[in-house]
């Protein structure tokens, strides 16, 4: 998913060097925290709806487990690399630690693309991934979890192998589940609800009201859908979304300066969030080329969709009003355009604390599969509040005391935060 030949791992690294330096690691930290600690590579053969045989690519990697099991989706993606996939879970490392929950960073893939399978085929693929890396991954060890293009009912298909395999029940090893079948209520809501809590205290620094603000979001799938939600009851106005069309390979925009509505669009909006764009004309939408959902007059842009989308050429298009930044989406900057953003003073929300809302929550399904009791949605949003929102004042006090970058900001307290887990251990 190197989009433009940017290469997510070699941003990831380059974030973590820049970090490295503001807190004068030693070398050794730097060249254990600066790679996955374990990385397998397979291939997953499936027996296709017409008796033929495909051979799919599987990726899992372990970034770092000093501070617990390493947690991280799994991805269906046709341009899925490995580096993605190293990069994804170097951050998932810092993502856990910067929100202080007790997991490490891991990340899986597979080179597919789900709309040219069929269920059957989808499950197939998904059982597959698990005989590959079923020794390797667990409740104890590393938990998977749902990511772009993968579902509910992909992790209960995985869960079902797994525990076929180790004859037992193992709730823990895998989350994203749906409700009732371990998953935890809010867990849906988690990520985009997220960005928004920290979109909320942000906004409340400046001193500015949410519903004197309007925004512009990249995507249109689990976690943009549910940060428009939440952003919107809270009074925010968005007036433009952008989506995938999977027929014409390629993105649109959607616009209505009014703003658009939530639910009229969701009814027009396939299950891998790509928007009908003739019932959307209807509706009376603009229908905008994809890449211009960067350039609009709005406060906040969130981008919501894949990474590097806010790369040297798209970041000089962003507007002079625009006041935030919070990144939905994993990795959606790269390097080049990240400078930009920090001299133009953009107030920054890192992605692997903006979207810590989803790990958060995939941990309180752990913890309720560990209880076999599971709370109501409004207690796991609750705790979810409280735990984004502390996170997210740590950072932004460390950010003006120590006059850093947002991102800087974050990576010191994560980056410190494994570096002493590795120490205490005694790998370093
Ligand atoms: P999703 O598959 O549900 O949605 C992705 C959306 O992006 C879809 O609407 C798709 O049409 C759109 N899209 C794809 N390419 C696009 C392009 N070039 N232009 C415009 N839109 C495009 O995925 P998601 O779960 O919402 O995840 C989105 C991002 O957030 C990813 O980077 C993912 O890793 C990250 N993330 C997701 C979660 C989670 O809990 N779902 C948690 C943390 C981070």
């Amino acid at each position: 998913m190197c989009a433009k030949n940017y290469n997510a791992f070699e941003t990831a690294q380059a974030q973590f060097d820049r970090v490295a330096e503001i807190l004068d690691l030693d070398q050794a930290t730097r060249d254990l925290l600066r790679n996955p600690l374990r990385e397998y590579h397979f291939s997953i053969p499936v027996t296709m709806d017409d008796g033929s045989k495909k051979i799919f690519k599987g990726f899992r990697c372990l970034h770092n487990d000093s501070r617990g099991p390493g947690k991280g989706g799994i991805r269906f993606h046709p341009q899925e690399t490995i580096d993605t996939v190293r990069a994804l879970s170097m951050w998932m490392t810092w993502k856990c630690a910067v929100v202080d929950i007790p997991l490490g960073g891991g990340k899986g893939g597979v080179i597919c693309d789900p709309h040219n399978l069929s269920p059957r085929e989808q499950e197939r693929l998904c059982r597959g991934w698990v005989r590959q890396v079923a020794q390797n991954v667990g409740p104890l060890q590393d938990v998977p979890a749902p990511d772009v293009m993968t579902n509910a009912q992909h992790m209960l298909w995985m869960l079902d192998e797994y525990e076929a395999i180790h004859r037992a029940k193992y709730p823990g090893f895998i989350t994203g589940k749906p409700v009732g079948m371990g998953g935890s209520l809010g867990r849906t809501e988690a990520t985009g609800y997220g960005v928004i809590f920290t979109v909320r205290e942000a906004l409340k620094e400046m001193g500015i009201r949410p519903e004197d603000t309007v925004a512009s979001v990249q995507g249109f799938g689990n976690v943009s859908q549910y940060a428009i939600q939440l952003y919107t009851q809270l009074g925010g106005k968005v007036i433009l979304v952008s989506s995938w069309d999977q027929n014409d390979q390629q993105a649109y925009a959607f616009k209505k300066n009014s703003g658009v509505d939530l639910k009229e669009l969701q009814e027009i909006t396939d299950s891998f969030g790509g928007i009908n764009k003739d019932k959307a004309k209807e509706l009376g939408y603009e229908v905008l080329p994809g890449d211009v959902w960067i350039e609009q007059e709005v406060d906040i842009l969130i981008p919501a969709a894949l990474e590097n989308e806010v790369n040297a050429e798209t970041v000089k298009r962003i507007h002079p009003r625009v006041k935030i930044i919070a990144e939905g989406a994993n990795g959606p900057t790269t390097l080049e355009a990240d400078k930009v953003i920090r001299e133009r003073g953009i107030f920054l929300i890192p992605d692997f604390l903006a979207n810590a809302g989803g790990v958060t929550c995939s941990y309180f399904e752990q913890v309720q599969c560990n209880m076999n009791y599971f709370w109501e949605k409004d207690e796991v949003l609750g705790k979810l509040d409280t735990k984004m929102t502390s996170a997210f004042i740590a950072v932004s006090d460390l950010a003006r005391k120590k006059k850093l970058y947002m991102r800087d900001a974050a990576y010191v307290i994560a980056i410190d935060r494994v570096a002493q887990a590795c120490k205490g251990r005694g790998w370093i």
